[in-house]
């Protein structure tokens, strides 16, 4: 689940990321489009042979993934749970699913680990979202800020 109310990302002493927004993660789609169209490569700015990837090399690829973590993040957990919502075990459509913290960022739960996210299903999200802000309601010593 990604904070959709928080702009920012909060780095914890730790190193991990506590926070994302939405935002963050839709920049690197924006980012790589707008070098598709400009020719460029999204990580280097090196003039791109084709208009049909945004990275000159395999290496920038990586690199700018590595920024940009969620969106492979996002599809290589789908792939492994073979586009089956792993709480009611339907497969449905890659657009009809999302990628879920297991343990909520905001429980401590690790934001960008594999082993912290599942694929679930739309319906499946929203229920398991519902029950954890009602969780948290009534304790409001964990609330943020
Ligand atoms: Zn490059
Ligand atoms: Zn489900």
């Amino acid at each position: 689940m990604v904070a959709r109310s928080s702009p920012s990302v909060q780095i914890a002493p730790n190193g991990r990321i506590l926070a994302l927004s939405s935002a963050w993660f839709a920049d690197g789609a924006r980012r790589r489009r707008e070098a598709r169209q400009a020719g460029r490569c999204v990580e280097c700015g090196l003039a791109l042979a084709s208009h049909r990837t945004p990275y000159c090399s395999r290496r920038c690829r990586w690199k700018f993934h590595g920024h940009y973590f969620w969106d492979s993040a996002r599809s290589y957990t789908m792939l492994r749970d073979r586009y089956t919502c792993r709480i009611c075990g339907r497969r449905r459509r890659a657009r009809e699913l999302d990628v879920d913290h297991i343990v909520e960022i905001a429980r401590g739960g690790a934001a960008l680990e594999y082993s912290n996210l599942q694929t679930v299903c739309r319906e499946c999200h929203r229920s398991k979202t519902v029950a954890f802000l009602r969780s948290r309601s009534t304790d409001p010593g964990d609330a943020p800020e």
